[in-house]
This record gives C-alpha cells, sequence and structure tokens, in this order.
C-alpha cells in the first residue's frame, strides 16, 4: 500500500513533457509539443501534449490522459504500479501505508518468501537440463525431439524436475529454504506421518510467470508412457498463484499483442510454445482451465481483439462456445480459427511446418459469426427447424454486445448470411433482450407505465445512427459544462444551472458522460464549481482519458461536427447560454426522433391490439413533444 503522501508528491512533481519525453521526441509548436502518437502507426505528428495542463492527447487514435495515464497505457502497469515508476524517476521516496496491519505486513512477507523460492526453484530444474544426466538423456532430448532450440528453452526458462522423491526439496533445505515455504509455494506434499515429498518428479517443467515476469507457479507434463500418471500436473492455488486469473504465456507476448493489436487464445503450454517457434508470439493459454472473467480484463489491458484456436472435434467446440459468449460480453471482438478434424495448434504446426503453419493461421480466421453459422450449417441444412434455432443461438451471442452500433454491425451481417431479413433477427434479438431483462429486474413502482415504455425504448438496439450522433451531442454538452460552467451570466445565474436544468430531465446513454456529469454536481453541491482539472485529480483512472479529451484543443474537428451533425461548439465564451439552450434542445430532439423511429419499426408488427393501442399512444406523445421542442428551436417538423 502506498501513501497516499507519496501519490500526491508524485502528482505535483510530475511534468507530462518529461514523461513522454522518455519515450518519444516531442517538438515544440505554439504553446504545446508534438510528436508521432506511440500508441499508433503514423508517419505525420497528431499527438500532442500541453504542458500547462498536464495532459497528451492524440487527434488520430483518441488517446489522451495525464503522466499517470501515460504510463498505464505505455508500460502496461496498473494504477500502483505507474505510481511506483514516477517516484523512481523522480527521486521520490516511497512511504508505505503505516495503516499496514501486522497481518498484512505478515502477508507481504510471504508473498515475497515465495517468490524467492519459486525462483531458485525454476533456476534448479532450468540447470537440470544442462548439468543433470537424467535431465539432459530424458528432459533435453524430448524437448529437442519436438524442435524446440536453446533460445525457445530459455525464453520460457523450461527445466526439469528429476525422477526421485525428494531431489528438489533436499537441493533447497540446504540452501536454507525451510518446509513451510516449500509447502506454501505448492512444490511438497506433506505425509500423514510428517514426512513429505516432491510434488514434480520426471517431468518437464513449465514456469508459469505473472505479468511482469516473476515466477508464480509451475505445470509439469510427465514423460512416462504409463496411463495412471496424469499428462499434467499444476501448481496448486497459493498466496501468489490465483490460476483464473494467470494466463500462460502473457509475460512472452504482450508487446507483441500491443504490436498486433490482436491475442490468440489456446488450450495449452505446448500450443503457446508452438506458435512462438512459428513465428506467431502474441499468444496466451488459459492452461486447462475454462476461460475467466478475469483473464478476459487480463487480455483487454493489451488489445481489444482476440482470436480464438479451437481443436478440431465438435463435441469440444460446442462446450467453448462460453467463452466466446464471455468475450463478447466484455466487449471485445472474437475471432476464431478452427483447426481440421483431430488436430491441435501443437500437432498441426509440427505437421506443416513453421511457415505455412502462420500461413494457415492467417488464412482461417472467420469472426464469430461466420464461425457459428458454419458450426451449425451443416445440421441447419435441410431441417427448418435447426436452421430456426441455429439463428437464435447466433442473435443470443449479439445480444450479449455491450455496443449498439457493434450489435447493428453484427446483425447487419448475420442478416446477409443466414439469408434472412434483418428486422426479423431485431425483432428476435428485441426478444431477448427482453426476456433478459424480465430476468433481471426489480419492479420499480413508483414509475407510471407509460414512462417505463419510454425509457424502455431508449435502452434499444439502434440500427440507425442515432445513438452514436446522441453520444456525440452528449458529449457537446459535458464539454460546454466542463470548459464553461463556471461562467456567470449578467443575471448572476452560472452556466452550469441551465445546462442542469435541462440535462435532469435526460438520461445519459454513455455511462462515462453520465459519471463525470455526477461528479460535477455533487462537487456544486459542496460548494465548488469544478473545472477539468478538477477530474483529473478526482475522477478515476477510466474517466481520467474523456476528461483530457474533453478539455484539449480541437478545433479541427468542431468545424466539420458543426456542418455534419449540426452540434454547436463554442468557439469563445460569448452566446454561451443560446449555445447550452440549443445544444440541449438539439439533443432532446435526436432522442425523440430515435424513439419514434423505434416505436415506427415496432408498430409494424403489434403482438395484438392492445399492444398497438398503447405504441400509437406513445407515437402521438413524442409527435406532441417533437413540435414543443422543434418550436423552441424554431425548426418547422415535417416528418410524418
Ligand atoms: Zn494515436
Amino acid at each position: 500500500l502506498i501513501s497516499p503522501v507519496t501519490i500526491e508528491a508524485v502528482k505535483e512533481r510530475m511534468d507530462i513533457e518529461e514523461v513522454v519525453s522518455d519515450y518519444v521526441s516531442l517538438k515544440k509548436k505554439g504553446k504545446d509539443f508534438w510528436a508521432c502518437c506511440p500508441f499508433h502507426d503514423e508517419k505525420t505528428p497528431s499527438f500532442s501534449v500541453a504542458p500547462v495542463k498536464g495532459i497528451y492527447k492524440c487527434f488520430g487514435c483518441g488517446k489522451a490522459g495525464d503522466s499517470i495515464t501515460f504510463i498505464m497505457e505505455h508500460e502496461k502497469f496498473s494504477y500502483t504500479e505507474a505510481i511506483r515508476h514516477l517516484a523512481g524517476k523522480y527521486g521520490i521516496e516511497i512511504a508505505e501505508d503505516e495503516q499496514a496491519t501486522e497481518e498484512q505486513q505478515q502477508e507481504k512477507n510471504e508473498r515475497e518468501s515465495l517468490f524467492i523460492i519459486l525462483k531458485f526453484a525454476k533456476e534448479h530444474y532450468h540447470e537440470n537440463l544442462k548439468t543433470n544426466d537424467e535431465g539432459r538423456s530424458v528432459g533435453l532430448t524430448y524437448l529437442k525431439e519436438r524442435g524446440y532450440n536453446d533460445a525457445t528453452i530459455n525464453k520460457f526458462e523450461l527445466g526439469y524436475a528429476v525422477d526421485q522423491w525428494e531431489h528438489f526439496s533436499s537441493h533447497a533445505l540446504k540452501n536454507q529454504f525451510n518446509k513451510e515455504i516449500l509447502e506454501n509455494a505448492g512444490l511438497i506434499i506433506k505425509k500423514d506421518d510428517g514426512g513429505f515429498y516432491d510434488r514434480f518428479r520426471g517431468r518437464v517443467m513449465f514456469p508459469i510467470h505473472d505479468i511482469s515476469g516473476r515466477i508464480v507457479a509451475f505445470g509439469g507434463r510427465t514423460l512416462r508412457k504409463d496411463k495412471k500418471t496424469p499428462k499434467y500436473i499444476n501448481s496448486p492455488e497459493t498466496v501468489v498463484y490465483h490460476k483464473s486469473k494467470v494466463l500462460y504465456g502473457m509475460y512472452q507476448a504482450k508487446q507483441a499483442i500491443r504490436d498486433q493489436e490482436n491475442c490468440y487464445l489456446v488450450e495449452g503450454y505446448t500450443d503457446v510454445i508452438s506458435l512462438h517457434l512459428s513465428g506467431v508470439e502474441n499468444v496466451v493459454s488459459s492452461s486447462g482451465t475454462s476461460l475467466t472473467e478475469d483473464q478476459i480484463k487480463l487480455i483487454s489491458r493489451f488489445t481489444k481483439n482476440i482470436t480464438v484456436l479451437f481443436d478440431g472435434d465438435t463435441a469440444g467446440i460446442k462446450a467453448s462456445l462460453r467463452g466466446i459468449d464471455m468475450i463478447l460480453a466484455s466487449g471485445l471482438n472474437v475471432r476464431v480459427v478452427l483447426f481440421p478434424d483431430g488436430e491441435d495448434p501443437d500437432s498441426y504446426s509440427q505437421k506443416m511446418g513453421t511457415e505455412a503453419f502462420a500461413q494457415f493461421l492467417k488464412d482461417n480466421v472467420k469472426d464469430f459469426i461466420h464461425f457459428k453459422t458454419s458450426l451449425y450449417a451443416e445440421e441447419a441444412k435441410a431441417d427448418p427447424v435447426k436452421r430456426a434455432e441455429s439463428a437464435r443461438e447466433i442473435i443470443r451471442s449479439i445480444a450479449i454486445i455491450p455496443d449498439n452500433v457493434q450489435r447493428a454491425i453484427y446483425l447487419k451481417e448475420a442478416s446477409d448470411l443466414l439469408k434472412l431479413e434483418e428486422s426479423v433477427l431485431v425483432a428476435e434479438m428485441n426478444k431477448i433482450l427482453i426476456q433478459e431483462r424480465r430476468k433481471k429486474k426489480v419492479k420499480s413502482e413508483d414509475q407510471p407505465a407509460g414512462d417505463t415504455d419510454i425509457k424502455d425504448f431508449a435502452k434499444k438496439p439502434q440500427l440507425t445512427n442515432h445513438t452514436s450522433i446522441i453520444s456525440l451531442q452528449e458529449r457537446e454538452n459535458l464539454s460546454l459544462l466542463i470548459n464553461f460552467g463556471h461562467v456567470k451570466f449578467e443575471d448572476g445565474t452560472f452556466l452550469y444551472e441551465y445546462v442542469k436544468q435541462e440535462q435532469d430531465e435526460l438520461e445519459f446513454m454513455n455511462q462515462d458522460y453520465k459519471e463525470i456529469y455526477d461528479l460535477y454536481f455533487k462537487a456544486v453541491e459542496n460548494g465548488m464549481v469544478p473545472q477539468g482539472n478538477y477530474f483529473l485529480q478526482h475522477g478515476d483512472e477510466k474517466i481520467k482519458q474523456v476528461i483530457a479529451d474533453l478539455i484539449s484543443e480541437r478545433y479541427e474537428i468542431s468545424q466539420e461536427w458543426e456542418n455534419k451533425y449540426q452540434i454547436l461548439v463554442p468557439k469563445k465564451e460569448e452566446n454561451l447560454d443560446i449555445h447550452a439552450f440549443t445544444n440541449i434542445y438539439r439533443l432532446k430532439l435526436r432522442i425523440i426522433h430515435k424513439l419514434l423511429d423505434e416505436n415506427k419499426e415496432k408498430l409494424k408488427n403489434p403482438k395484438d391490439d392492445d399492444e398497438e393501442t398503447q405504441l400509437l399512444n406513445i407515437h402521438v406523445a413524442l409527435k406532441r413533444s417533437e413540435m414543443e421542442i422543434a418550436k423552441h428551436l424554431g425548426i418547422v417538423v415535417a416528418r410524418g
């Protein structure tokens, strides 16, 4: 636990220009600095650093934030790791929080001693491949037969555990480690009579690294042929090893994953190593366990794209489909490569040779919709019932995707592929979404029925581009609030009061914006009118990027926006009240249009007369609001 005093000291000292300069060379232009962006490929600089504001912003890829965010993003560090890094850079002494209890201190000591013994064990096993007779004749021979060269063996720090009961533990005890540590690290197993023996014997050893390269566990593969011994055994869960949070190969892969903007996901240790041998380094394995949310989160620190490699047997595939849905639910993109029947990445790369194998991966990647479709295609060919079922399976996956726009794109694709009308798919998906919502819904009785309906519609998936336009408009309002909310008008009211009055009637669709908005008015309640920098200090890391983006200058895009979306972007602190009103009313109008379109879609296909009446009433109410708002804006409404 780093003490808040240290964090404060770091924040005071950190200088965005100095921090970024460690990674890219900056050129001064005006009061800002510019460089080619370290986060995306480009030839002309669109990455800017504003020392006065303490932020960076890329106009190409949109990455933005402060010094801490930059280090987190660039080094793939956690918040704490970034603070430590910056403290190191500026020579600030790190005070650990004195609040740490004796228990916490003890746990910290235990963790550290486990890292030490695990590293010691790794070195021992690795050394066996070179100096131990059995290690050379059995272990090393096996690895060489598989085509592993020295570079690969060293990169993954592979090793061999000699086939004796106490070969490793007696070596460890001789080196002053005690039994308790060996046991807590999962390296020995205690017997009932108080004795103990080595957990790993006669096995090729695969050390499992955490993200910063420390050993947290081992996987061991037996070389015996008898069937009684399990092929693989793994370290048990320990203070430093939670298998649901670790991915094998992540340490060796993280740079390549970032460079390639994609992460291959395979099943076993040897699959990972085979891909490396084929020159594919952006690969990790969930090593035997089924994929977990924590593992997906870990990948998402490096890329939003996952390609799952499936062994070629159908039973296994259908069992693994849950993994795909989990990835989709996390908002990541999933693609799939399916191997021929009976082959896995390891066996197939050996059979094909490295170059042909790398090419195979490129040629056979499918997005998950094509994959699911082809999976059900055989069964569905002759049977219309099966066909409907498979369509529903695919729609179910699409419904899981959190992003509206992404969903709409996939629906379009599925409609082409399944040769079904898009509207049919939309209806099916809405059915699924409503079922899901019913399952979750905790009844809120204080809302009148009609109101609930309209709000529900607002959350429906979109096939038009309303959603993105609304999001842009919300962004404008928020930008207005953050940059100009403190401006006082002649009558003594603040601009933020106007914004609040209007915005409170609307519900934000973008949750980050909502969070910032709420934070803003919480500060107002506490008697201060916040400005942009306030959020860089008080917001969490997730919204910092949004804030930095909102307070950056952006003359380039504002003009385009005005033309394209008729969103007014104030350039000076004049006529702000008009801007505030106009933006809010335009936002309202867009939401109404969106609701109208959705309602019309529903009206094409009402369930029964009751629903039809209800939908028509909604239509009338929406038209009335539309007129009202249009009057304020001076717009003539001529829509049907
Ligand atoms: Zn960029």
